[in-house]
Order: C-alpha cells, then sequence, then structure tokens
C-alpha cells in the first residue's frame, strides 16, 4: 500500500472519529432534558451551534424521535429554537400580536428531528391561537384549509378569515 493510500485511510478514519465524538458531545450537551446552556452564548449563537455542527445529523434526528415529546420540549435544542423563533417574531403572537402564553407550533410534524433546518416550519402563537390551530386542524382534517390558512396568515388577513367563516 502506498503512503498515499496509508494518509488517505488513516484521514478518513480520523475524520469518522472526530463527526463521532461531536455526535456524541451534541447529544450530550443539546438532547438531554433540563440541561442548561452556557449563558454567555446569545440565542442567534445556541442557533449556528445547533444547525452548523460537525455532525451526523441523522443521529442526532434519531436521538430526538426517541425521546418522549415532553423530554423533547425540555432539550436544550428546543428551548434554543423556540426562544430564537420568539425573539424573531418580537416576542408576539404571529396571529394576533398577543404578547402573553407564547408557543412555538410545529406546522408539520415531519421536519420532527430537523427542526433547526426548517425555522419556517414553526410558527409562535399565544395560547388562544394555539388552540384554535389545533381545534381548526382536528375539525376539519383538510390540508388545503390549513394551507389557506397559512396563506392568509402570511398575508396577516387571518382575523377577517374568522370573522368571516367562525
Ligand atoms: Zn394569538
Ligand atoms: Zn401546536
Amino acid at each position: 500500500m502506498s503512503d498515499i493510500k496509508n494518509n488517505e485511510d488513516s484521514f478518513h478514519k480520523s475524520r469518522y472519529a472526530e463527526i463521532l465524538e461531536n455526535t456524541r458531545s451534541f447529544i450530550e450537551n443539546y438532547l438531554q432534558p433540563n440541561k442548561n446552556w452556557d449563558l454567555g452564548l446569545s440565542p442567534k449563537d445556541r442557533m449556528i451551534k445547533l444547525k452548523y455542527s460537525d455532525v451526523n445529523y441523522r443521529e442526532v434526528s434519531d436521538h430526538i424521535k426517541s425521546l418522549t415529546y415532553e423530554s423533547f420540549l425540555k432539550t436544550p435544542y428546543w428551548r434554543a429554537i423556540t426562544s430564537y423563533k420568539k425573539y424573531l417574531a418580537g416576542f408576539r403572537c404571529q396571529v394576533c400580536n398577543s404578547s402573553s402564553g407564547l408557543n412555538t407550533h410545529h406546522r408539520n410534524y415531519e421536519i420532527h428531528g430537523y427542526e433547526h433546518a426548517h425555522l419556517n416550519e414553526l410558527v409562535v402563537l399565544c395560547h388562544e391561537c394555539h388552540n384554535l390551530f389545533h381545534a381548526r386542524s382536528i375539525q376539519t382534517k383538510n390540508q388545503s384549509l390549513t394551507e389557506f390558512l397559512f396563506i392568509l396568515l402570511n398575508l396577516g388577513l387571518i382575523s377577517l378569515f374568522f370573522v368571516f367563516f367562525s
């Protein structure tokens, strides 16, 4: 075997070991319920760590999906994402502009485990609007109505819709 081939092999081995180690530490630091973030990090820095770490995201996602939803909500991962979304929304409900009882709602659960890469599939809602969204989606089970509501939401016309159709 040539030296070049040997060097290449050991390069791949050490890259593999490095990604493995980074993935282990990502899971250890960001996916343990109730673990705290380093207080020196801004919401944006936290998002950067979640989004651009040199890890195996498939493994990260599998780990997230293995958690109960309740545990997931307590992870530094989700807490960083939800605070960043609220910060981007100006700490207001994206439907009615209320500033109380804010939650980050999944428009689409298929992104579960990959939330960091799909921030646009998450929306900040107050408690009342959140209940309304869940009630509507259960009531209608109608994907096109939900999509229509999001178009209205994006146009800022959602309150009009509820005035006409309630
Ligand atoms: Zn609201
Ligand atoms: Zn929700």
